[in-house]
């Protein structure tokens, strides 16, 4: 059985219990600084703390280090990782390198409720959430592994951060904090299908990351179809949800939008996108959609990808193409999946 993983802990929580263990309180800035700076894997190199208090870490905590199962290389320097969370179920991250720095894409969930009928992370049984310091476990381990730094973090891995908001808002702590990890909330961007209520109590935390929407039809029926969580929260309920975040936070929003062919991706689609979009402080990600197995939606040509992206343009809506990485190695956007390990 596993102890209690140390880097489920940020800062404040660190000092209380370090001062649990009749320990003076600046020891938690010495472990803190060795797990997140030094990036060790265990109590023993963290010479400057007596014996004694090693001794009583490694009783009462552990470091919970991922293994590495498999990594893969795409052609394109992406990295896919698959990790040994140390109880049977192994996980998924992406390392991707653009020219302004290093993005990490993490999994939040070890699988996903959310059912979205284009998204390969559906596909296998919900195991359960992971926890604060195993979302933070995947910048560290890969940070090791490849001996770099990382500069950008995105919950656009498998399952849906805003259905594991305690831990999610844990884990962005911990990685803000100047004396460890120090990576800005403005370098942090999590994804959601739209979990309304959790979209308020994000926006009331005014934390600075970045909110991306996966929105992939403005009509209600079409959106419906493609993701059950519309049947829940509607169009207009998330639409409403975005204004009170950006209105709060003056943060601009994305919204990410897969095209899939004859599906979403024609005129009369990219028409009732702008017009809900309109005004709006936001951005739109146009993604070419990624086949997944069993999946019944294909990717659109690149002739409507750019129609449909210049016609938003023209609307005054700022429209990109994602580029697409990765997907040789099954990296890419709803590629990832939940795997069993296998012992
Ligand atoms: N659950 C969160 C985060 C994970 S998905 C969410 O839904 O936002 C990260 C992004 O990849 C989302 O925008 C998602 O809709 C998109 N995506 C999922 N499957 C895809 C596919 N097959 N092709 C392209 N993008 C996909």
């Amino acid at each position: 059985m596993l102890k209690e993983n140390i880097k489920n802990y940020d800062l404040d929580d660190l000092k209380v219990k370090i001062e649990q263990l009749r320990e003076k309180k600046y020891r938690a800035e010495q472990i803190f600084n060795w797990i997140y700076k030094e990036n060790v894997m265990s109590f023993d190199e963290m010479t400057n703390l007596s014996l004694e208090l090693r001794e009583k870490l490694k009783a009462n905590f552990d470091m919970h280090n991922f293994n590495i199962i498999t990594k893969q290389e795409s052609k394109d320097g992406t990295k896919k990782y698959l990790f040994d969370v140390l109880d049977n179920n192994a996980i998924e991250t992406v390392l991707m390198q653009y020219k302004y720095g290093k993005t990490i894409c993490v999994s939040s969930q070890i699988g996903c409720k959310m059912g979205c009928k284009f998204c390969a992370s559906t596909g296998v049984k919900f195991a359960r959430s992971l926890e604060a310091g195993e979302i933070v476990e995947q910048l560290l381990a890969i940070e090791r592994d490849e001996n770099i730094k990382i500069s950008n973090l995105v919950f656009m891995g498998i399952g849906e951060p805003l259905d594991n908001f305690d831990n999610v808002m844990k884990a962005i702590k911990i990685l803000n904090n100047p004396k460890g990890i120090n990576m800005g909330a403005r370098h942090i961007s999590i994804s959601t299908s739209g979990l309304v209520p959790k979209i308020y109590e994000l926006a009331d935390r005014n934390i600075q990351c970045t909110l991306s929407i996966s929105l992939h039809s403005a009509k209600d029926e079409k959106r419906s179809q493609m993701m059950p969580i519309n049947k829940t929260y509607d169009i207009a309920q998330l639409m409403e949800a975005c204004r009170y975040y950006i209105n709060k936070t003056n943060r601009r929003i994305s919204f990410e939008y897969a095209l899939a062919k004859d599906n979403n991706d024609n005129l009369d689609d990219a028409e009732s996108l702008s017009k809900l979009l309109k005004g709006m402080l936001c951005h739109v990600n146009l993604i070419p959609i990624n086949k997944i197995e069993n999946g019944k939606y294909a990717k659109s040509t690149n002739e409507n990808i750019i129609k449909f992206r210049d016609y938003l343009n023209s609307k005054g809506i700022v429209a990109t193409i994602r580029r697409e990485l990765g997907s040789d190695i099954d990296a890419a956007c709803g590629q990832l999946r939940k795997k069993e390990v296998s012992k």
